[in-house]
């Protein structure tokens, strides 16, 4: 099985600021991290890799310092990686991510179809920065590739397809999808491993390839801020909700009375 997981650098603080002018993450001088998402993608691509053989390639884009996060994948088990870096793709959208991505994702494919192409790409839910949820649905969208988002489980593997469970608002489902497929996945899905001292060291001197819009057909009209489509043109911090606390002492029972009460002197019941 050839595996893509695809990773992003995020911020590692939930103070970061919003550049008024650009709308962009202020990133200059905030610690950098996976996005935590992806450690369970990384993980269910090592682990589909340990049963089923193949290779999994982690991939990203973002400045050359998101490289780190190519090397933290390999330092947990990704056999190699590349990263996306240009001025071209620097402001991206979901749509203009994903359409990269995806480019990336066809050229890994071209190259390895001798022995098979890429049969699975595996992404986080969602960035905990952008926080769309978009990217990954995206990235099927622009392959046509078939997807199930927030994935929980995986039930079982055949040689054309993947079946999985993934979470909906009132239970999950049970999906099997044909390869090659795009999946997003959500926490729990598994324990993610801690990279070994060996792993960490083999991921420092590896070499990790970065590619240009030409290395991997991508069109100049089609990346970037002025190929997106949407614009951030506002971000907020939610309104403090209003209303007093009210502390409701007693038993068990008087409580429950008196919060009905209450709920109903208000028309929330
Ligand atoms: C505060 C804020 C609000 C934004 N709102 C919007 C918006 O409403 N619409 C919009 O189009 N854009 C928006 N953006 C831009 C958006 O963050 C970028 O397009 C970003 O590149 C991808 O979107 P995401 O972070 O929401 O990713 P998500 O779709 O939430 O990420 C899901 C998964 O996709 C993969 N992934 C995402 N980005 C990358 C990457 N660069 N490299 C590798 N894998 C990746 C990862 O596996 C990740 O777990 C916003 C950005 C910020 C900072």
């Amino acid at each position: 099985m050839r595996i893509v997981v695809c990773v992003k650098q995020v911020p590692g603080t939930s103070d970061a600021k919003i550049d008024p002018n650009t709308k962009r993450i202020i990133r200059e001088g905030i610690k950098s991290i996976m996005n935590p998402f992806d450690l369970y993608a990384i993980e269910a691509a090592v682990q589909l890799r340990e049963r089923f053989g193949g290779e999994v390639i982690a991939l990203s884009m973002g400045p050359e310092r998101a490289s780190a996060v190519i090397r933290e994948a390999m330092a947990i088990g990704a056999d190699r990686g590349a990263l996306l870096s240009d001025r071209a793709f620097g402001g991206s959208d979901t749509w203009a991510t994903s359409y990269a991505l995806s480019r990336a994702i066809d050229t890994i494919d071209a190259l390895s179809k001798s022995s098979g192409g890429v049969d699975l790409v595996i992404c986080g839910k969602q960035a905990v920065d952008g926080d769309t949820a978009q990217v990954g649905p995206g990235i099927a969208a622009h392959l046509g590739y078939s997807q199930a988002a927030y994935v929980a489980a995986v039930r079982g593997v055949k040689q054309d397809s993947i079946t999985v469970q993934r979470m909906n608002e009132d239970g999950y489902d049970v999906c099997e999808v044909a390869f090659p497929a795009v999946i997003t996945v959500v926490k729990g899905l598994n324990q993610p491993r801690v990279p070994t001292l060996r792993g960490v060291l083999a991921a420092r001197a590896a070499d990790v390839p970065i590619w240009k819009p030409a290395d991997i057909g991508a069109a100049l009209d089609k990346i970037g801020l002025d190929a997106s489509p949407t614009r951030v043109v506002k971000t907020a911090p939610p309104e403090p909700r209003g209303g007093e606390t009210v502390r409701i002492a007693g038993t068990p029972a008087e409580s429950a009375a008196r919060l009905v009460e209450l709920l109903k002197a208000r028309e929330l019941i």
